[in-house]
């Protein structure tokens, strides 16, 4: 069966992320996870205690450097490994662990300026919530955009406030809306994250959130299956009293039907989390991730159906 899609190198039906870097770089560009000892507002009390039910200890950057490594020793140690596999590989430097716009102006350029000119570093990456982001700190990342390039990666999770109540986000939808206008209003690249499984919610309010997040004004997404880590307070949640989570089945059709409802246009920049196998308590066959990405691409051909088709079907002619 042809592919009509345009935005891929690998024959996907999505808008891959490798396209994106291959097609603005035209070399390999990988990311470097840095944690610089950030905290968050639900943890530190600004807004609550504990953090989001389903964040482990790393503030969801389990992957990322040694915090008691200087962020510069963090870099170098990992992109050395990435240059043994990669030879010609350029770098962006990703602050993944906790929200990383969470200080002042002068904090953050400690932490960022460091990065920019570097050799082989093409940009900075940044996740952070969109309630971390004032008007001044708004207009400092265009600023730092003008001398690398800047991606903002904003957790949104859910549009459900009832859900985000339930696993302690501290963070409305509208608030999420506020957040995104005003790096939106200064033409920052942002990518919004979403989870899949979260306690009390059906397979339609997961459609919806995708539906809602399509029409947003963002560039990219990620999708990601709830993860239960070993002692965080949703593990202890669920060992107390277990609530309903995704098959793998599910989890495969429902992501094939959410990206159904996302414009062609943002980059998809993952459809799979990385837990760390070792904390994981559930969903146990969330550990393949490369089978899940197959079985995904897989359903679209059998369906014949692409990212984003649902609102543009007039760009998918289906053949007889
Ligand atoms: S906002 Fe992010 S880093 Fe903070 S507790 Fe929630 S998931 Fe963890």
């Amino acid at each position: 069966m042809k592919n009509l899609f345009k935005y891929t190198l690998d024959n996907k039906r999505y808008h891959t992320y490798n396209y994106f870097l291959k097609t603005k770089y035209h070399q390999k560009v990988a990311k470097v996870t840095l944690n610089a000892d950030f905290t968050c507002p639900n943890r530190d009390g600004r807004l609550g205690y504990g953090g989001c039910t389903f964040c482990g200890s790393q503030g969801a950057g389990e992957y990322a450097g040694d915090v008691n490594d200087d962020l510069m020793t963090q870099f170098v140690s990992q992109s050395q490994i990435m240059r043994r596999k990669w030879p010609d590989c350029a770098f962006i430097a990703y602050f993944q662990a906790y929200t990383n716009t969470y200080a002042s102006v002068d904090v953050l350029k400690s932490r960022f300026e460091p990065f920019v000119g570097l050799d082989h570093v093409v940009g900075i990456a940044i996740a952070t919530r969109a309630d971390c982001i004032t008007e001044e700190i708004a207009a400092y990342l265009a600023d730092l955009n003008t001398r690398t390039d800047v991606y903002l990666e904003l957790g949104l999770q859910t549009i459900h406030d009832e859900t985000a109540k339930r696993v302690n986000r501290c963070e409305t939808f509208a608030t999420f809306q506020k957040g995104l206008a005003l790096l939106r209003k200064y033409h920052l690249d942002v990518c919004v994250h979403i989870i899949n499984g979260l306690p009390g919610e059906t397979y339609e309010m997961m459609l919806e959130t995708a539906r809602q997040v399509g029409k947003l004004d963002i560039q990219g997404l990620k999708i990601h299956s709830l993860y239960i880590m070993k002692h965080t307070k949703l593990y202890y949640e669920y060992l107390e009293k277990p609530f309903p989570t995704l098959s793998r089945e599910e989890y495969i059709a429902l992501v094939v039907d959410q990206l159904r409802l996302i414009p062609d246009h943002v980059v998809i920049e993952r459809l799979t989390g990385d837990a760390m196998v070792s904390e994981l308590y559930l969903p146990e066959w969330s550990i393949n991730k490369t089978t899940i990405l197959n079985d995904i691409d897989k359903l679209m051909v059998k369906q014949d159906v692409y990212q984003g088709d649902l609102i543009s079907p007039s760009i998918y002619i289906k053949e007889d």
